[in-house]
């Protein structure tokens, strides 16, 4: 009983780091139902066991397996929770020992260990006469000449089902990783190309080539942008500027700087001159300009990761970086 309390233990530890880690949680059964209990008892732990299929994905995934301190195995652990339920609950409770396990591994048990050479040799000989005729068949296969009979109308039916569903569900996460609407927590071979915008045009749904293709890549322009109607509140977290937000209001050629939030609030800046270039797939690197020309301040926005690092020329610390928020767009879109 002892050892089944250590076993629970440890696979309460483990699954415990699971449900706070979650990288996983696409891969089987075990996970989903893992994430539904924020206490886990015994008899769940042996749910999750049952449920694994020992697939191992999980442990290949996972950066806290051995050996990584927290030694994360959740199919070892699991699969000793099966064998112990098994002998729990699956086997006779009257069986002789030598028969509730493998018992020649504990050098117990010789007619044991010849049932099992006997058994295994005939597991041998008929699957090899199997595998040598080469003469497998698909047990799922429809053949053309059954396709149509009324009882199979269900299977077709769930088939473009399936088939619609699955091409939906590439179409939302897909889009949804290329637009940066859904980050890619969990980023896998079929993502990869969206992540990095590699897609080529007519890739497949799944595509996995690294091919860049030219159309993908940045195009280098020094037109300017025109940021007209733009107003953006850039938060400082790092830098000269740390605690302070400062509003930027874009006409077609000059912006305004207003703090509204840390110490600079109630302190007025005079309009500058402006100039916007896009240097990357929504990115713009600002100019700030005063009446003589000379660089105020420049800032490097990125608006899919809402990024601002702000250079400002004249201080022995000039650097700050923070968040943005586009609270209004102008006509134009940030390319
Ligand atoms: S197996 Fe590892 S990566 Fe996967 S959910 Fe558990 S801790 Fe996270
Ligand atoms: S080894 Fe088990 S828990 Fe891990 S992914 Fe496979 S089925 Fe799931």
């Amino acid at each position: 009983m002892r050892m089944m309390d250590d076993l629970f233990t440890e696979a309460q530890r483990q699954l415990n780091i699971c449900n706070s880690c979650r990288y996983c949680e696409g891969y089987c059964a075990v996970f989903p139902a893992l994430e539904r209990r924020t206490v886990l008892e015994a008899g769940d732990i042996t749910q999750l066991a049952n449920l694994c299929h020992d697939c191992r994905a999980c442990f290949h995934a996972c950066m806290y397996a051995p050996p990584h301190e927290f030694a994360v195995d959740p199919p070892e652990i699991l699969s000793r929770v099966r064998l112990a339920s098994y002998r729990e609950y699956a086997h006779p409770p009257h069986l002789p020992a030598w028969l509730r396990g493998p018992t020649w591994l504990r050098g117990r048990g010789a007619l044991a260990t010849a049932a099992t050479g006997v058994a295994a040799a005939l597991v041998v000989v008929i699957g090899c006469t199997d595998l040598t005729t080469l003469t497998q068949s698909n047990p799922g296969a429809l053949s053309s000449a059954t396709v149509y009979t009324p009882l199979n109308a269900p299977l077709i039916v769930n088939g473009a089902i399936s088939d619609f569903e699955c091409a939906f569900s590439r179409y939302v996460v897909g889009s949804g990783v290329f637009t940066d609407e859904l980050a890619d927590a969990i980023s896998n071979a079929a993502n990869f190309d969206y992540d990095r915008r590699t897609l080529t045009t007519g890739a497949s749904a799944s595509p996995t080539s690294a091919a860049v293709s030219n159309s993908a890549k940045p195009q280098l322009s020094a037109d300017r942008f025109d940021m007209n109607g733009y107003v953006i509140n850039a938060k400082y977290t790092l830098g000269r500027n740390t605690g302070n937000t400062f509003q930027q209001t874009y006409t077609q050629s000059t912006v305004q700087g207003v703090p509204i939030e840390g110490p600079f609030v109630g302190v007025t800046f005079p309009p500058a001159n402006y100039i916007a270039l896009p240097i990357g797939p929504h990115q713009l690197y600002i100019v700030w300009q005063d009446p003589t020309n000379a660089i105020i301040d420049v800032f490097v926005m990125n608006f899919v990761k809402h990024t601002v690092y702000d250079y400002a020329p004249g201080s022995t610390t000039p650097e700050s970086a923070g968040t943005i928020t586009v609270v209004k767009t102008g006509p134009n879109r940030i390319p």
